[in-house]
């Protein structure tokens, strides 16, 4: 892509409505541009951003056994009201009428349209397990939209669901899940602590958050210091065996770790004084055991071995894919912009022609962009090195392959790697290899 023709409109101004860094970094890179409040466009870097966060998490998600469905994001009240969450759900929930009068809403979640689908077509034990998942649009009319993408109203979401025959099948889709997560959000390169969650009023443990540690995060943290060291997948996990499960499980949740709304006074004092550490974190996903709640609710069964009917067992599993860009950049920037992570980086490396008409510069530019036109943002523009510099910052391409024409008289580039600051002098061939 050469960025002469691209449309990557970047800001010099910060963008006065942006409290915090990724939010500015987000407009001022170029990547979204809001429409209306808490609703935003994706401009052409900022999607491929959000495309390779996608990808991830469906190769994670198909890993562990899930099915990829997508639902309307236009919902039916109906099978709310079945569920008793269409009055519950209260003013977050974007209500609609179609010119015949009906009711409809613009999906929140999607419990009860897949427990509606599920319940339609399955009829015996024989049917389950199941783990079906979309990445859809979301409306959340969230009372205060804000810091961007991270808590819009519109927002993408992924959202899995899983169906079992008895509790101990749902315990194991539930930590198959969890390893989905962990596995996800490393590839992703960020840092995402499960901690304790809510449960309300199904009880038990099975509810977890996963809250990247940033100072702007919404949420207060507890956690244990050894979760800064840990590393979850150390381990080889067989998603098909249960033990293995149980034990990749036990050792993710041993050390302490909740958000403000479960902190539990009592186990915190169990942790030894010099590892308490406190702080603040970006929920970006959620996974949640509930049990009959739906299928009992909206009257789903299937016929068991005995030939007795029973309610399968329900758990569902977000991640916060949209939120995900701003939370990566929260985790991952500096005073000059972004630093993207190799994995969704929207261009691998920016070409820099530090001065364009010069034959020297200007042929091997076109040599290193021709290797990879996909992944390599060629700044070919008649501005000056440092308005070049800035904006490949800005950026945050993981390299920047840098064509003075001093160098490239004698066949060479300088390699820079954005997020040490490293830098090399290498031929074309061996620059192309580096940033392979
Ligand atoms: P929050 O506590 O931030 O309001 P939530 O607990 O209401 O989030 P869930 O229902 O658990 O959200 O949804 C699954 C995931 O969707 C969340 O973990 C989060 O990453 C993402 N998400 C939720 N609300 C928003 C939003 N308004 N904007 C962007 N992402 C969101
Ligand atoms: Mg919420
Ligand atoms: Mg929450
Ligand atoms: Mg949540």
């Amino acid at each position: 892509m050469r960025l002469s023709r691209a449309f990557l409109p970047t800001l010099k101004e910060v963008p006065a409505e942006a409290q915090i860094a990724s939010h500015r970094l987000m407009l001022r890179a170029g990547l979204i541009r809001q429409t209306s409040a808490g609703i935003y466009a994706w401009l052409p870097a900022g999607l491929r951003v959000l495309r390779n966060i996608e990808r991830i998490v469906r190769e994670e998600q198909n890993a562990v056994g899930a099915q990829e469905v997508l639902m309307p994001t236009i919902q039916s009240a109906e099978p709310w009201r079945q569920s008793g969450r269409y009055d519950a759900y209260g003013p977050e929930m974007l209500r609609l009428r179609d010119r015949q009068d009906r009711e409809l809403l613009y999906g929140p979640t999607n419990e009860e349209v897949i427990t509606d689908i599920f319940g339609q077509s399955a009829k015996s034990y024989r049917e389950l397990p199941q783990m079906l998942y979309q990445v859809q649009w979301k409306f959340r009319d969230e009372l205060r939209p804000r810091f961007g993408v991270m808590r819009g109203r519109e927002f993408l979401m992924k959202d899995a669901y899983s169906f079992d025959a008895t509790y101990e099948a749902a315990v194991a889709s539930y930590r198959r899940m969890m390893l989905a997560y962990l596995r996800t959000f490393q590839r992703l390169g960020v840092r995402a602590v499960p901690m304790v969650a809510d449960t309300g009023p199904i009880g038990g443990n099975l509810s977890h958050e996963f809250l990247i540690l940033a100072p702007t995060g919404e949420s207060g943290v507890f956690y244990d210091a050894a979760l800064e060291e840990q590393d979850w997948l150390a381990q080889d996990v067989d998603i098909e065996d249960d033990r293995s499960l149980e034990t990749f499980f036990n050792q993710v949740t041993q050390s302490y770790a909740a958000t403000d709304e479960m902190h539990d006074a009592q186990a915190w004092e169990k942790v030894p004084e010099a590892q308490r550490r406190e702080g603040r974190g970006i929920e970006v996903g959620h996974i949640f055991y509930f049990g009959t709640k739906y299928t009992e609710s909206m009257g789903v069964s299937v016929t068991g071995a005995d030939g007795a009917p029973f309610h399968p067992q329900m758990g569902s599993y977000g991640i916060g894919v949209s939120r995900l860009v701003g939370a990566i950049i929260e985790a991952s920037h500096d005073d000059a912009g972004v630093i993207w992570p190799d994995s969704v980086a929207p261009f691998r490396a920016a070409i820099l022609n530090l001065k364009p008409g010069d034959a020297d510069t200007d042929a091997i530019c076109e040599q290193l962009h021709a290797a990879d036109p996909e992944a390599f943002l060629y700044d070919d523009r008649s501005e000056r090195a440092g308005v070049k510099f800035n904006d490949a910052d800005l950026m945050g391409h993981p390299w920047q392959l840098i064509v003075g024409p001093r160098a490239a008289k004698e066949g060479k580039v300088e390699v820079k790697r954005r997020a040490t600051n490293e830098r090399f002098e290498l031929s074309v061939a061996e620059a192309l290899a580096k940033v392979q």
